[in-house]
């Protein structure tokens, strides 16, 4: 085992990123060392490349390693690491918990009050390795496309958001066509919606979700929801809404167009406070869930999802070798993109 690797870094507090060798970790008791073949930019890195309020506020300690979407195989195991193989196919829960508190008692990890997060807290996965504990190693099927799999963190945001209401037959609105809006909206056709309708400003990102499949991608800058509710036939309003935009203007929007006793989950951070049209949630007896990473379980709904059929390879719009990781998230920057991969294999 090398002891240097290339690792893409955050070097100092403030914009920008750098390719450095930093030393390759070594797997303590209970962790695997993953060698990575893809990995995936998400908006979360984004934040952190342009060093923005959110990134300032988060990443404490550089110079670290960034990223948490990626596949690859086990390269090394800690002491007491059982049922595992060197070679097998992996990717990685990002979200490190404590198996201590209520809710990881009871399995309902994502709500675990001491997350620490690959790629934020701790050293990434935009290097040639990264390690995590085995319990957050996920074995991937070789059937698998690994461009695909490179992005199944993102993937189970919105598999978590998606399936979080019965959707067969449903009317759904997805505010929002970034990837993880894009990625919904394709969950949302395979399990048996009968209406898909996206919202977004972005011409380019509207015409990906077409690719998915939507019945209609709609411009609200310059077009009219509702005429497009009416097209499709929409009579009582939308019985499910997925909010994927973090804009306050499009949570209201989403609220005005629910059917009464509609079900919304909530996905898009945005700004700590927006003011919300509470009586209208109040008498239209709406459900509101936060969503805030993935289930376990979603894990495998999204490789069982792959393999029966549901093609997510329209949301791929860029792959680079990783030494050219600044065309990456200039493609991000620009706003003209979907899922940007990055490889690490050659
Ligand atoms: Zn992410
Ligand atoms: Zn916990």
């Amino acid at each position: 085992m090398k002891e240097w690797m290339d690792a893409i870094v955050k070097p100092v507090a403030g914009p920008g990123l750098e390719l450095r060798q930093v030393p390759v970790p070594v797997p303590g008791p209970g962790e695997v060392l993953i060698k990575i073949h893809k990995t995936a930019i998400c908006g979360t890195d984004v934040h952190i490349y342009n060093w923005d309020p959110w990134a300032a506020e988060h990443i404490t300690h550089p110079p670290m390693t960034i990223g948490h979407e990626y596949v690859g195989e086990i390269a090394q195991m800690g002491e007491g690491v059982t049922g595992l193989t060197i070679g097998q196919r992996v990717s990685g829960e990002g979200h490190i918990t404590c198996h201590r508190c209520r809710n990881c008692h009871t399995g309902n990890i994502q709500w675990c009050k001491n997350t620490s997060s690959v790629g934020v807290d701790r050293d990434g996965a935009f290097a040639e390795y990264v390690c995590i504990p085995q319990t957050n190693v996920i074995p991937i099927d070789e059937s698998l496309d690994e461009d695909v799999v490179a992005f199944f963190d993102a993937f189970g945001n919105a598999t978590h958001t998606a399936l979080m209401w019965n959707l067969v037959g449903e009317d759904v609105l997805i505010t929002g066509a970034g990837p993880i809006g894009i990625i919904a909206s394709g969950i949302c056709k395979y399990a048996g919606a009968r209406r898909v309708i996206i919202t977004d400003l972005n011409d380019y990102r509207l015409e990906l979700a077409r690719k998915m499949g939507v019945d209609y991608a709609v411009n609200t800058g310059r077009e009219d929801l509702r005429e497009y509710m009416k097209k499709a036939g929409l009579v009582e309003g939308f019985d499910v809404g997925l909010e994927m935009s973090g804009s306050a203007a499009g949570f209201r929007q989403m609220v005005s167009v629910m059917r009464n006793g509609g079900k919304i989950s909530l996905l898009g951070l945005g700004k700590p406070m927006v003011e919300v049209p509470m009586n209208d949630i109040i008498c239209k007896g709406l459900t509101l869930q936060g969503i805030y990473g993935r289930k376990m379980d979603n894990w495998h709904q999204m490789s069982y999802m792959v393999q029966g059929g549901l093609d997510l390879t329209p949301v791929i719009t860029h792959r680079f070798h990783y030494t050219e990781f600044e065309k990456g998230f200039a493609a991000m920057n620009s706003g003209m993109s979907g899922k940007v991969v990055l490889d690490w294999t050659k």
